[in-house]
């Protein structure tokens, strides 16, 4: 669908302005539906026992939205059947029962007032050319602190009309976040997220160090209760306490979260380099971890997106395999680079660090790898870390990677076997 319709010849009494802002609203009904069934699409392949070629054809037809194209093979028969299924269960959407009317600039503006009663005012067009209307906009004070110069969301020029069941109307103000400009001097910092610090930098430093012991605490009272619960038969869902020690847990992590990666975001800093992880760590119960999971992700994510936007800090994403493992002096990757949970020291060159800054300076040296890498899977990371390794080995003889038990670098044999040790070992 193009971005712009000539409607010059169009009847029903619309000017081109007018019918500008309808066609940008239908568009975007039929964007959003679209959008919506790439992501179903993806999802019915992803989870089909499909073979992996078939499967890459229809990510890629998808990718092009060309579900109805007409080729006749394999992959467009499926492509095919499975729109024909989503559309099913999705009909498109019918904007004649569409009950909003997005008004942008060119139909509604939003003006301040000069004095009086109102602070603003919309001024609409109507069908009648050179009659505008005025209506006197009241401010709720949600928005309030949004029209204030320094706040990153500001008011935009776009009105919202909706027209109720009851015939009422109800119109809303939009705001815009305005992204500001990425910062291009200051520091690059690869960050580490773990609990028992909450946050290392790969410059040194541990923040939210408290964090963990309140957790422990929080956990042994959590699991206490769940079993209380389990054993007078009352779900998680009915239970009061068990409700109010969630929201209790999760905006603990919230607060500290915010507060951190703030302390973190100084003036000095133009890139975060953080790895695609999870929270998930040993130490915690079960039913601790998935609040955590889930409480953690969103808000770090939030943050850094915030940051982004408010800040112009630029956050990369990097693959977190083996990021841990992995010595920043030697390159030599191996679970006995970690005597212990705290602690890092290379069995090859001996460098020796605390784990949690030795993971977010290997965090921010794959800022420099190239983009394929965030996609590629452990066991191909680890055979590439093993080969550069061989090369720029301190000490050839006494290096581990000799030893019988790692075997040759370059076998693969010998990797698929050092794989499965790692793998083991992480589990124990
Ligand atoms: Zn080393």
């Amino acid at each position: 669908m193009p971005r712009w319709v000539d409607t010059k010849n169009w009847d029903g009494g619309l000017s081109q302005r007018q019918w500008d802002s309808v066609v940008r609203q239908a568009k975007a009904m039929l964007d959003s539906w679209i959008e919506l069934r790439e992501n179903d699409f993806r999802g019915i392949v992803y989870h089909s026992s499909l073979d992996d070629d078939l499967k890459q054809a229809l990510y890629r037809i998808n990718l092009r939205h060309a579900w109805w194209e007409r080729v006749d093979d394999e992959a467009h028969r499926m492509a095919r059947r499975i729109i024909k299924h989503l559309h099913k269960r999705n009909r498109f959407p019918n904007p004649m029962r569409c009950r909003t009317m997005s008004m942008d600039g060119k139909i509604a503006q939003i003006q301040p007032s000069n004095g009086g009663e109102y602070y603003y005012w919309a001024r609409i067009s109507t069908l009648e050319k050179g009659h505008p209307l005025y209506a006197p906009i009241l401010i709720h004070s949600d928005l309030e602190p949004h029209l204030n110069p320094d706040d990153p969301q500001r008011l935009a020029n776009h009105l919202q009309l909706r027209v109720n069941e009851d015939d009422t109307i109800v119109a809303r103000l939009m705001t815009t976040m305005e992204s500001v400009k990425p910062r291009d001097t200051g520091e690059a910092i690869g960050l580490d997220w773990g609990l028992k610090s909450l946050f290392a930098t790969s410059d040194g430093r541990l923040y939210g160090l408290e964090l963990f012991a309140w957790l422990q605490k929080r956990d042994m009272e959590l699991t206490a209760l769940t079993r209380e619960l389990a054993h007078s038969h009352v779900s998680y869902k009915q239970s009061k306490r068990y409700r109010n020690l969630n929201r209790r847990i999760r905006e603990y992590v919230r607060n500290e979260t915010n507060r951190v990666l703030n302390l973190i975001a100084d003036d000095r800093l133009r890139e975060i380099v953080v790895e695609d992880l999870d929270f998930r760590h040993g130490g915690l119960s079960k039913q601790m971890n998935r609040i955590l999971t889930r409480a953690g992700r969103a808000t770090v994510r939030y943050k850094l997106q915030r940051l982004s936007q408010t800040k112009g800090i630029a956050i990369t994403h990097v693959n977190p395999a083996y990021t841990s493992l992995e010595c920043g002096s030697c390159g030599w990757a191996s679970s006995k680079n970690r005597p212990n949970r705290n602690l890092f020291r290379c069995e090859c060159c001996g460098y020796t660090l605390n784990a949690d800054i030795a993971a977010a300076r290997t965090i921010r040296a794959r800022r420099s790898r190239p983009e394929s890498w965030r996609r590629i899977g452990r066991t191909i990371i680890l055979s590439q870390l093993r080969k550069e390794h061989a090369q720029r080995c301190p000490d050839g003889k006494r290096c581990p990677s000799r030893r019988k038990e790692y075997g040759s670098p370059t076998s693969a044999k010998a990797k698929a076997n050092t794989e499965t040790r790692v793998k083991n070992k992480r589990q124990s």
